[in-house]
């Protein structure tokens, strides 16, 4: 056994989807999160009430609960807000909720996510092109990323 507790040379348990997995952005892919949810489901039998409509209303119910953490901040004020520890932990909760419904559906449907967002950011780069020097949205004008 390694420290971790996989046999050596054998294949590593595969955690339950409800288990801790210790994720971070560098150390996952979405096709392990899509896999992930979709056992979740599955292990549940939820896929009865996981059509695309009921998913697709989950998505826009869990983004109003993350709309309601900002509801009545002044717009100059939500950063300021989203750095509040308590309000931090549940807007992750609300986004957290956002992007589970939204891999359910991706799931549900049998589309690669990763695809469609590559094929999305293309199209909305095409959309909105770039701009440089002084344009609209460059520098730090309302807007701009960078
Ligand atoms: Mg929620």
């Amino acid at each position: 056994m390694t420290a971790a507790g996989a046999p050596v040379g054998g294949e590593a348990r595969v955690p339950a989807p409800d288990e801790f997995h210790g994720w971070r952005a560098g150390d996952t892919t979405i096709a392990a999160v899509q896999e992930r949810i979709g056992r979740f489901i599955e292990s549940r039998g939820w896929p009865v009430f996981h059509d695309p409509k009921n998913l697709a209303m989950s998505i826009a119910i869990e983004a109003a609960e993350l709309m309601e953490l900002f509801q009545w901040v002044e717009s100059g004020r939500s950063d300021e807000v989203a750095s509040d520890p308590e309000h931090r932990r549940r807007i992750l909760e609300e986004l957290a909720d956002v992007m589970i419904y939204c891999f359910s559906l991706g799931h549900r449907l049998g589309v690669d996510v990763a695809a469609a967002l590559d094929e999305k950011i293309v199209r909305n780069g095409r959309k909105y092109p770039a701009v440089s020097g002084d344009g609209p949205g460059a520098g730090s004008g309302a807007g701009g990323l960078g």
